[in-house]
């Protein structure tokens, strides 16, 4: 078998399916309408179909163990036996003891899904307490390896690496990593002894800020796994970023291969420089970016890798990181815009991409494509890029916060502790199939405005019967709060089957950000001004944030993301305009992502706190005094953008802290934040009614931390997961609870 890496490769490739295939059948097994080895069945059609694929476009070394049921990381503490005592303890198939963690069993709680890195991947946290006795599990790697090879096909087993296993659990540690890196060697000569040649260990954690220990301690283990007798070639692959210092510590080690982000971390070229010659590693070279959807500019990517010839023996080009972040395949959009499609490359084109460079790097360019014609004229947005040429500071302050509040109250009125919640209501399965009908041509817009009008009113009438304070319409018109605007702006493209894993089973289609965005007519006035034409009580108007609307689509590269991010806001700026206008005197602007795209390394992350306040701020400072902004994070450990999001400057922040017990109001009282709070009171992540008293114990504690003035009583999310049975049973409890505390603080 060979022992050289070849000219191309990627990090790994999308499991689910040009269509999906293995959610529909993941979710049939859980439903129990497939069994187990139908679910197998299909698995292996998919693996084959990716095989076959990556080897007819003629990419040279083929990852495995790239498929996943439901996550890598969870695959990969199987495979070192990190599987806790309440899941072994069911005593279930091996199978079923996997979903378990990932989605519970019983009383059991899954494990916590947490984000990978800066994507919108979500992985699950391996817990390694005291129970956890690592043994070698390779049965997985194994099996897909022979599996590939009944079909001729040679492959490479991906893992996570050791190092980056345990700095992604719980505790993130490396305490035990010299056991574990034990574990890992066993399972290297298991995967030696069935013919593996070449194994991919992921090490990405090491492109975030790391101490020395943790340098010294990768370098520890790629030596010892070096070390070993009988195993298969080791190399050690990293991304989304730089690794900075601990690039000289891996070239130090016996590995025979190292992989870089050079898209990501273009810095890493300056460091292989420095740290040449290298002895006969094989670089390999991260050129084509896995992380987003644009073609690559095949000519400066060239330059780079010849750059890297005259360093390294060997260079071998891959994407940056695992295509798993990017949709299947662009051959089947047959609606986008020619010139966009032009531009676009998904997990298949981006393949060919990477053997075309391979392909150049050894002999030369001359086959390379034309390079694209420019950008189409129509895509640049005159009005947008002189509005934000002329921007001032101004246009991103308020007045002083108690000059709005003091006109807020007088025009609102709201009692002490006011009652809320975050914006949707449950999303029916009659929304949803009126939805359906709308696309299917069966319902026409005006049937479907019609059923819209009637599901905002039901909710309204709703709320005004459980008597809370600020309203809202429920969102029931809305598929998605980043589709939902993306559809409506300038500038902006969907595609019908670019679905990319959000986490297991779940997927989501990000919109494309391909041009200037501008508003084209209002998006939400005529759904806010109709749900506040039915009440006397304030409704409050409901806007995703420029923050995060990046965040969940594929974002252009050709300028800045502060200059996209500011252009969104113009456009949400205008919409509060409007909203105000029509009668509005609350505006929520949800931000959701704030934490989420947060650089990796903290060097990065002023920067992108500072565009990223200044844009919600430029979103939301067009409104008068007294109206009222909201805003709304979740998802997240805020901790460490907590005076980012007192400078958003809102009036009111709700903010997900059911979980987390409330610290959050300790570290906003910490740094002095003085305006609104809204600690989410009830977790609406799990279908369980909060009791009355239990609300009242949180609020009592949040009185602690927020005087009452400045308290508000929500639940930590929106309610379009729930059922209407538990929300409105939840929302007697929250209305009831915040009365007596108001009562009796
Ligand atoms: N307003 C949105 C909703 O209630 C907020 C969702 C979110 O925070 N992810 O659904
Ligand atoms: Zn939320």
């Amino acid at each position: 078998m060979s022992t050289t890496f070849g000219q191309s490769t990627v990090l790994g490739y999308p499991r689910i399916g040009a269509d999906r295939e293995l959610k529909r059948a993941v979710e049939a097994y859980w439903a129990g309408t497939i069994d187990a080895e139908a679910l197998e069945t299909t698995a292996a059609g998919l693996r084959a179909e990716v095989w076959q694929q990556l080897r007819n476009a003629r990419l040279d070394s083929i990852p495995s163990n790239t498929f996943s049921y439901y996550d890598h990381v969870l695959d990969t503490a199987v495979a070192v036996g990190a599987i806790p005592e309440r899941f072994r303890r069911l005593g279930r198939s091996a199978l079923d003891t996997y979903f378990a963690m990932a989605r519970g069993a019983d009383t059991e709680p899954t494990l916590e899904l947490t984000k990978w890195f800066d994507t919108n991947y979500h992985y699950l946290v391996p817990e390694i307490g005291p129970g956890i006795t690592f043994t070698p599990n390779p049965a997985k790697p194994i099996s897909e390896y022979a599996e590939a090879r009944a079909l001729g096909i040679e492959t490479r087993p991906v893992l996570v690496g050791p190092a980056t296993f345990l700095l992604l659990s719980k505790p993130s540690s490396l305490d035990r990593l010299d056991e574990l890196v034990e574990t890992y060697a066993q399972i290297l000569t298991a995967l030696a002894e069935a013919g593996v040649t070449w194994v991919q260990l992921d090490e990405p954690a090491y492109v975030t800020d790391r101490t020395l220990d943790e340098i010294d301690a990768l370098q520890r283990v790629y030596t010892r796994l070096g070390e070993l007798k009988n195993r298969p070639r080791i190399f050690v692959a990293t991304y989304f970023g730089e690794l900075g210092d601990a690039l000289p510590a891996l070239l130090g080690t016996p590995v025979e291969a190292i992989g870089l982000d050079l898209v990501a971390g273009p810095g890493n070229l300056a460091r292989l420089a420095a740290a040449a010659p290298f002895g006969g590693k094989t670089i390999v070279a991260g050129l084509v970016d896995g992380h987003n959807i644009w073609r690559t500019d095949l000519r400066a990517a060239v330059t780079n890798g010849t750059t890297l010839t005259a360093l390294a023996d060997h260079v071998a080009v891959s994407s940056s990181c695992s295509l798993l972040h990017v949709p299947v395949d662009l051959s089947v959009e047959t609606r986008l815009d020619p010139a966009l499609t032009e531009r676009l490359a998904f997990a298949r084109q981006k393949v060919d991409e990477v053997v075309l460079l391979g392909t150049a790097l050894r002999d030369g360019t001359a086959d390379l494509p034309a390079p694209l014609p420019p950008t189409p004229a129509g895509w640049r947005l005159t009005a947008v890029r002189e509005k934000l040429a002329s921007l001032t500071p101004a246009d991103r302050e308020r007045a002083g916060y108690g000059q709005r509040a003091a006109a807020q109250q007088a025009r609102l009125n709201l009692p002490e502790l006011p009652t809320t919640t975050i914006g949707s209501f449950p999303q029916t399965a009659e929304l949803r199939r009126a939805r359906a009908q709308l696309r299917a041509g069966t319902l026409d817009a005006a049937g479907y405005r019609e059923r819209m009008r009637a599901e905002v009113e039901h909710v309204i009438h709703l709320q005004e019967r459980l008597g809370l304070d600020v309203l809202v319409h429920g969102e029931p018109e809305r598929n998605d709060m980043v589709q939902y605007f993306g559809e409506q702006l300038d500038g902006f493209a969907a595609t019908d089957s670019g679905w990319v894993q959000s986490y297991g089973s779940r997927c989501v289609r990000p919109p494309i950000i391909y041009g200037d965005v501008a508003r084209k007519a209002p998006m939400t006035v005529t759904w806010s001004a109709y749900a506040q034409s039915l009440t006397t009580k304030p409704v409050k108007g409901m806007l995703t944030g420029p923050v995060t609307i990046l965040a969940w689509s594929f974002v252009r590269t050709d300028q800045p993301r502060s200059d996209t991010a500011d252009q969104v806001a113009l456009a949400l700026r205008d919409e509060t305009v409007d909203l105000e206008a029509a009668g509005i005197t609350v505006i929520q602007v949800d931000e959701p992502a704030l934490r989420e795209t947060l650089p990796l390394r903290r060097a990065d992350q002023k920067a992108y706190l500072d565009w990223a306040v200044g844009a919600f701020r430029l979103a939301t400072s067009g409104v008068a005094d007294d109206t009222q902004v909201h805003t709304h994070l979740c998802y997240s450990e805020f901790g460490e953008v907590i005076t980012a999001i007192d400078a958003l400057d809102a009036d009111v922040t709700s903010i997900e802290a059911s979980r987390s017990k409330m610290e959050v109001l300790d570290d906003l009282a910490a740094i002095g934040y003085s305006r609104g709070v809204g600690p989410g009171v009830w977790d609406i992540h799990s279908p369980r009614i909060p009791s009355e008293s239990e609300i009242v114990d949180a609020l009592r504690r949040a009185v602690t931390a927020v005087p009452a003035r400045r308290l508000w009583a929500n639940p930590d999310c929106g309610l379009k997961t729930r059922g209407y049975p538990e929300v409105e049973a939840s929302l007697k409890h929250l209305v009831a609870a915040a009365d007596r505390v108001r009562s009796r603080p």
